[in-house]
């Protein structure tokens, strides 16, 4: 059973036969049916959602194939340094351990490719790589690892004077030739201008376009070896977005994720909230639970994302309260690129000072980094990035200014205060 915490939860069993089968073939037939707490009238809504989904196409990442009635694959990333090589390999065993297929790591440099270099030759795990801003690390990331995810809002950051077209094109380039799958991700905190411009009421509609455009250009030139993720902090807007993604190209495999899930148990809930939607319909050929936990408790993402899968695969859906009222947490899982250790205890020390502000519905929003810290946090009421030695603290997309780990509490404080009365004074 999940770690519920303060959560009121009511857990409604409901079976369906179709969504049983699907999921109990697709995870090696782990466990065994229950029967307590039949549904009739849930059964059929379940089949009658389940019944429209259509097979996605293969698409093989080294050994592990996605897609076209294959089990879900539960994948991970690592949090440890790229360059710390020893505690980088120790965690890809220890996600291995706990059923991921494929592990994920970050790199951003030319000495983080040299890092990788030595971590491929140490271990036999699926790997992907995390590309951000610098896409053309795919050229030397390439022929060590068997997934490259780019994110198409990301491309238009460096070779300014090249098209989106040619970088897209250059990636698929170096994915043939390296022998690899690609990830089209993206995110709802980072879309593409061009899109946002496009779609400037609609920001969902904005990235799952993009997404399609990603797409088509690859189909256009005869690569069809990608995936496709389309995350957010807010379940609800990963269920919209890979729904409207899904109707329009049911064919295209799935990396479901809500992305800076935050802390369980609320991250926990935040990722059921979407994933049993979205697998209760059919949709979603690989996952990943983005969890913020110190790196001896990363595994954890991974057993979180296998009792999901366990669940929808014996029709156990969770019923949780509307997210749309009170204090919203949202932190991100913290990777390789988290700029303070202190970042996981800041994360925990927040949540503890909010506390009182429970009722008041008002998100905070606290990143590991620089690189999607101050994007991410824009939409938040509240939002902290950490750095090196201070942290940014944002009220909406305004600056308020940096402070030291133990400073920006009480100022954080102050500013929710703030808030609140504002609120009040405007109700
Ligand atoms: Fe990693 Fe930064 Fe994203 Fe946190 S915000 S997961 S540290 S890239």
């Amino acid at each position: 059973m999940l770690p519920l915490g303060s959560w009121q939860l009511k857990l409604v069993v409901h079976e369906s036969s179709f969504v049983r089968s699907r999921y109990q073939r697709a995870n090696g037939e782990r466990s065994r049916r229950k029967d307590a707490g039949r549904s009739p009238l849930a059964s059929q809504h379940v089949m009658e959602e389940s019944s429209t989904r259509r097979t996605t196409r293969a698409v093989r990442i080294g050994r592990v194939a996605i897609g076209a009635g294959a089990p879900v694959a539960v994948q991970s990333m690592c949090a440890t340094k790229t360059r710390a090589i020893d505690a980088t390999v120790a965690q890809t065993l220890q996600l291995q351990r706990a059923g991921a297929a494929i592990v994920r790591i970050a790199v951003d440099n030319d000495k983080e490719v040299e890092a990788l270099k030595e971590i491929r030759r140490q271990t036999d795990a699926v790997l992907a790589v995390d590309l951000q801003e610098n896409y053309r690390l795919a050229a030397k990331v390439g022929p060590y690892v068997d997934k490259i995810r780019y994110n198409p809002g990301h491309l238009h950051h460096v070779e300014r004077d090249k098209s989106i077209r040619d970088k897209v094109a250059w990636l698929v380039g170096v994915a043939r030739d390296t022998d690899c799958a690609v990830r089209i991700g993206a995110n709802c905190g980072s879309v593409a201008p061009a899109f946002l411009g496009r779609y400037p009421h609609d920001q969902l509609e904005a990235l799952v376009q993009s997404a399609l455009f990603h797409c088509s250009f690859m189909e256009e030139l005869g690569f069809e070896r990608f995936v496709v993720s389309l995350k957010d902090s807010d379940p609800q807007k990963v269920v919209e977005a890979n729904t409207r993604f899904a109707q329009a190209r049911p064919d295209v495999p799935l990396h479901l994720g809500v992305t800076e899930a935050g802390m369980p148990p609320e991250g926990i809930i935040k990722t059921r909230l979407a994933f049993e939607k979205l697998l209760a319909r059919g949709l979603g050929d690989t996952i990943r639970v983005s969890l913020t936990l110190p790196n001896d408790r990363k595994h954890e993402e991974v057993e979180v994302g296998h009792r999901i899968l366990d669940d929808v695969a014996h029709g156990r859906f969770i019923s949780v309260p509307d997210f749309g009222h009170g204090l919203n947490i949202i932190s991100c899982p913290s990777c390789s690129r988290v700029e303070n250790e202190s970042f996981v205890e800041l994360a925990a020390q927040v949540r503890e000072l909010t506390r009182y502000a429970q009722q008041h519905r008002i998100t905070i929003a606290i990143m590991g980094c620089r690189v999607n810290g101050p994007g991410e946090t824009d939409d938040a009421d509240l939002g902290l990035w950490c750095g090196p030695s201070t942290v940014n603290l944002k009220k909406k997309d305004v600056k308020v200014g940096a402070f030291g780990y133990q400073q920006v509490l009480p100022r954080l404080r102050a500013e929710l205060d703030r808030l609140i009365a504002e609120r009040e004074a405007a109700a």
